[in-house]
């Protein structure tokens, strides 16, 4: 599998939780983005030569502040290299910046996914976070991306918020659902150091939820999602039937990704290797990017660092990882091959083994980073 990546770092502003490589500008370089992002993947479109995407995602940032002329430009440009068949084209917005005919043009476009960086519902809470959108703006950008012919849409929501209680988040959660979103990617609020927020927690002003109220959190988060009939196939990421992230499940199965915009990573397996592959990512600074998209980090990863990669990686499945795929795939049973961690993992109630997977257990789903981490 293969996909395109396409990074857009500016924002209007700010959150105080977000550390991010973005950029609060008032006034975006529309057409300059474009031209670059364009001129770099006519230079690295070599690289990948002969795959066919099956995914496009324009992340942030906020790509849904570019403007939809250069957005469609970048997106043809990558259609004329790669096909214009893919399975997803998506791009992230936010509710305050998304007009009705801009959801029209986007549609016109080709883009066939929007994610919407809803967060939560309660005016309070979106207050706290910094957000610029209320719960009125989030619920019109819902019904007008419906209106625009949208039929795939998935909205982030977040929990573990300063002061939240168990009962607003059962508000928060009754409200997403009445959305009735195609998908919901569901995040536990974490405090970044460099960030407005990590600053107000050292000094003390700021109060989030104990780990034992978050582990409540997100039980219940899963338990109504459940309950409405949506699948828990990722640890963060809840999907109707037939409508999981195909991008982002290309990143969690090892597929190839062509990244571009500044900061943004690839990933190709190397010809003429015996399995190998590499990572390389672009300058993250986009007035340096803006200059020139030049390659800052390059990491080369043998068949060994690929397969302990896998075992990270398929974990974050609740499925978990099919032992005889993996095998067939890295040439080792995933338990054969880390057979002390996996045994350490079992004992511990983290992760649970049978003839066909490993996974992890329900548990284990609350820890799911410290076990990913255990086999890197
Ligand atoms: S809108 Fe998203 S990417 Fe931009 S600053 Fe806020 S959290 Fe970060």
């Amino acid at each position: 599998m293969f996909g395109v990546y396409i990074h857009f770092p500016y924002c209007r502003k700010r959150c105080p939780y977000c550390d991010f490589a973005v950029h609060a500008r008032q006034r975006i370089p529309h057409e300059r983005y474009a031209d670059a992002v364009t001129a770099e993947l006519d230079a690295r479109a070599p690289l990948f030569e002969g795959r066919r995407a099956v995914s496009v995602y324009f992340g942030g940032g906020t790509p849904g502040l570019w403007r939809t002329d250069c957005l469609a430009r970048v997106l043809a440009a990558v259609q004329a290299r790669f096909g214009s068949d893919a399975q997803e084209v998506t791009v992230e917005a936010n509710p305050d910046d998304l007009p009705s005919e801009q959801l029209i043009a986007l549609r016109a476009a080709g883009v066939t996914r929007l994610s919407l960086g809803v967060q939560s519902l309660s005016p309070k809470h979106l207050s706290t976070l910094g957000r610029l959108h209320g719960p009125d703006e989030a619920r019109r950008s819902v019904r007008e991306a419906r209106q625009a012919g949208f039929a795939s849409l998935s909205l982030d929501l977040m929990f573990g918020l300063p002061s939240q209680t168990l009962a607003e988040l059962e508000r928060d959660l009754d409200g997403m659902l009445a959305l009735e979103p195609d998908h919901l990617s569901v995040y536990n609020l974490t405090i970044e150091e460099r960030t407005a927020f990590g600053a107000m927690s050292r000094a003390g002003t700021l109060k989030v939820p104990d780990n034992g109220l978050c582990a409540d959190m997100y039980a219940r988060v899963i338990e109504r999602l459940r309950a409405a009939g949506f699948q828990q196939y990722e640890i963060s990421s809840h999907a109707r039937p037939g409508k999981r992230a195909v991008h982002n499940t290309l990143y969690w199965t090892g597929g190839e990704y062509l990244g571009l915009g500044c900061s943004a990573h690839s990933f190709r397996r190397l010809p003429g290797t015996s399995g190998a592959a590499e990572r390389f990512a672009v300058v993250k600074s986009v007035d340096d990017y803006l200059k020139s998209p030049e390659i800052v980090h390059r990491e080369h990863l043998d068949a060994a660092a690929l397969e302990r990669e896998a075992v990270w990686l398929g974990l974050r499945f609740l499925d978990g990882i099919e032992r005889a795929a993996h095998l067939r795939r890295h040439g080792i049973d995933p338990v054969a091959a880390h057979a002390v961690e996996v045994e350490r993992l079992q004992r511990e109630g983290l992760v649970e083994v049978t003839e066909a997977r490993l996974r992890l257990t329900a548990r284990g789903v609350f820890f799911a980073d410290e076990v990913g981490a255990r086999f890197l």
